[in-house]
């Protein structure tokens, strides 16, 4: 299909600098969980963006010195030659399709604790480093300044070296060259007071890189649009200001906001194109391009901020994780294949927990060199074998369309009146409406594949399964959600839990309201116990949310949505009480004992229903009474629940692994280089 001309200005070539980006699709750097230590997997799970048809294709934040070490978060590094190589593998491959491959030169500052060079951290002033480690930075003194600047211009020397063509300023977010920049400068020198002083070594460092390495390379400068402020009232004055100081000097502003929550915010809280408000009036300050992120996954969107004039390049980290190949869909005129990014940050836990990355949308990322698994191919069929599939949820649903499109017959059959399964459910609770592109995405691909059949309000049993005759049958039945109680901190029922009045969130999910003051009891730690206290708050209902956590949701401190969920809840007027299990509940009286996770100490509170978000029954019972008669296997939560992105992930290895032989260790390691003479 052709293009729609329309967004024929999405593919006009952008100038940056001595560089020119083929088209305005630019990948901003994004943590990926990869880091120095497997420069193999970045470089390949780069170069498919590339392939996809990103113009530009950045790498992570990525460590000019030693005093910048970021362990354990994985980050990249140019402090040598080694690194340089390393490097030298992503942009290759990166200009292998025609791209324009960046380089976010980073220090850290106060913002790495440095914990693995054990060099002291350094930042303008001595201030606590890390993220909440016993550690101060010393503060940098002049040599310590003209030192910073050398070791800038040497990275970007080994950056132009390993090829690339962009190389970064990095001045926002927690790191180095914020701390100079706002009021909270302590300093006293030519470097802290004025906002020519706090703009100073910014500009200093732009200067000497042009200077560096400005014959063959772009220079950009990634910068903060606000101070501050919430979302629609961002506070650009100060930001503003400098930029207009600086405005020429750079080739490029890659803009963010001050709030990280809000910059990369969920699609609970903040939605497409959401930084907008706080940043269309860079462009009138500076003839340099410009470009900034929003999530963006509608071409629509994407036309509308450029012919107003708000960006000249699409920043994307999210939307070109859940497609890399976004660009070159729309390019084709196939937008409704667009796999959009749903806003879950499930990407994010990757940096977050020190392993690399993975997407809820996109089951083969971080796959691409270890497993050879690619966004877009997946191999032909090998066998004639058909499959069965029960459950349609993101597990079965993901299965089915996989192995549609390697040719195999598929039968995918569902108990209830609609496709989705738990992604059906949850979106419909407040704020969670973007997942349901889980189900949309993958409906929209079975629609083209006629070997895939599939029958909606379909409950089969053992018999009916033995009867249908596949070859092989996938189980994607799913779990639910236990009433008894039992998870991390009970291992044991709770008391009462077989009482009247005691739900879950199946329950409350299919539309049923417990009655009178809900106590909610949240040993689960994800989002459903924040989500239903709001849905029920919504309706005036009088909600107490119990949690052994120390805060509320505490996983998702890993999808950097946690302050936003508890200050929401706490807006609602959901009464929080942290670090307690559930003890009993009675009913007939409408008391709960609830015990102190430190003391044991216990009390009594006033409720007359419980919601146990606790833990989930794999609903496998098929599979026990199968499994000894015909080929047929458990997928997605029905063999252990977990995310949406485990049982999208678990789906999709089930399609590619299909009639392959998979050893024990099925995917390639990359191992650190283990010299022969050890020693
Ligand atoms: P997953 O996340 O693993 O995909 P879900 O719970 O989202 O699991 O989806 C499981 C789906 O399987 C649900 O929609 C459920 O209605 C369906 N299901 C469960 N048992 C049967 C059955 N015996 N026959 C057909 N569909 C079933
Ligand atoms: Fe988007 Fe979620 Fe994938 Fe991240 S994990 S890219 S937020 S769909």
């Amino acid at each position: 299909m052709a293009r729609d001309p329309r967004f024929d200005v999405l593919f006009e070539p952008v100038k940056i600098g001595p560089v020119t980006a083929p088209n305005r699709f630019y990948q901003v750097p994004h943590c990926t969980g990869m880091g120095y230590r497997r420069p193999q997997s970045l470089a390949a799970m780069r170069e498919v963006k590339a392939e996809g048809g990103w113009g530009v294709v950045n790498t992570e934040y990525c460590s000019i010195h030693p005093s910048s070490d970021d362990d354990p978060f994985p980050h990249a590094s140019i402090w040598d030659e080694s690194d340089v190589r390393a490097l030298g593998i992503m942009v290759e491959k990166v200009h292998k399709h025609g791209a324009l491959a960046g380089c976010e030169l980073w220090h850290g500052g106060p913002g790495a604790a440095n914990l693995y060079s054990r060099v002291p951290p350094i930042s303008a002033w001595s201030q606590p480093a890390g993220v909440d480690d016993p550690v101060q930075t010393r503060a940098m003194d002049k040599k310590d300044i003209r030192e910073l600047r050398r070791w800038h211009v040497e990275a970007a020397r080994r950056a132009q070296s390993a090829g690339f063509d962009i190389v970064y300023v990095y001045a926002c977010h927690w790191y180095l060259l914020r701390q100079f920049l706002y009021p909270s400068n302590q300093r006293s020198d030519e470097y802290g007071g004025s906002l020519e002083n706090r703009v100073r070594l910014l500009r200093e460092m732009i200067e000497e890189t042009k200077e560096a390495v400005g014959d063959t390379c772009a220079v950009a400068v990634r910068f903060s649009a606000s101070s501050g402020g919430a979302d629609d009232s961002p506070e650009t004055e100060e930001p503003r200001a400098m930029i207009e100081l600086l405005a020429e000097l750079p080739d490029l502003w890659d803009i963010v906001v001050h709030d990280y929550t809000h910059e990369m915010g969920t699609s609970r809280f903040v939605k497409e194109a959401s930084l907008e408000d706080a940043m269309t009036w860079v462009k009138q300050v500076t003839g340099k391009p410009v470009v900034s992120v929003g999530r963006f996954t509608s071409p629509e969107t994407m036309l509308r901020l450029v012919r107003q004039g708000v960006i000249d390049l699409i920043g994307a980290a999210r939307p070109s994780i859940a497609d890399p190949f976004l660009p070159n869909k729309i390019n084709e005129g196939r937008e409704e294949d667009i796999r959009e990014c749903i806003g879950c940050n499930i990407c994010y836990t990757g940096d977050q927990q020190s392993v690399p990355f993975r997407c809820t949308q996109n089951p083969t990322l971080g796959e691409e060199w270890r497993r050879g698994w690619h966004p877009e191919f997946i191999p032909k069929k090998t066998s004639d074998r058909s499959v069965l599939i029960v459950g349609a949820g993101p597990a079965g649903l993901e299965a089915a369309q996989a192995l549609g499109k390697r040719g195999y017959n598929v039968t995918l059959t569902e108990a209830r009146n609609e496709l989705g399964g738990r992604v059906s459910l949850e979106s419909a609770l407040p704020g969670l409406a973007e997942w349901a592109r889980v189900r949309d995405w993958r409906l929209a691909q079975l629609v083209n594949l006629p070997n895939v059949e599939t029958f909606v309000a379909s409950t089969l049993d053992a018999e009916q399964i033995m009867e249908f005759g596949a070859d092989r049958v996938a189980l994607a039945t799913g779990a639910r959600w236990r009433r008894d109680g039992i998870a991390r901190y009970h291992e044991e029922p709770i008391e009462g839990w077989d009482g009247p009045k005691v739900f879950t969130p199946d329950d409350l999910m299919d539309g049923t309201i417990p009655p009178g003051r809900v106590l909610i009891y949240d040993d689960d730690h994800y989002f459903m116990g924040g989500v239903l206290a709001e849905k029920l708050r919504q309706s005036d209902i009088d909600v107490t949310l119990v949690t052994p956590g120390t805060c509320l949701s505490a996983w998702t401190t890993h999808t950097d949505e946690q302050t936003r969920i508890q200050a929401q809840a706490i807006e609602l007027g959901v009464k929080l009480v942290t670090s307690t299990a559930l003890e009993s509940f009675d009913a007939e009286k409408a008391v709960a004992v609830l015990a102190c996770t430190y003391t044991g100490r216990t009390r009594e509170i006033a409720a007359d229903s419980v919601v146990m978000v606790t833990s989930r029954t794999p609903i496998d019972a098929l599979y026990t009474e199968l499994q000894d008669r015909i080929d047929i296997v458990r997928i997605g939560d029905c063999l252990a629940p977990a995310t949406i992105a485990h049982a999208v992930y678990a789906g999709h290895a089930y399609a590619r692994e299909m009639d392959e032989e998979i050893g024990d260790v099925n995917f390639r390691r990359e191992h650190s280089l283990v010299p022969r003479d050890i020693g």
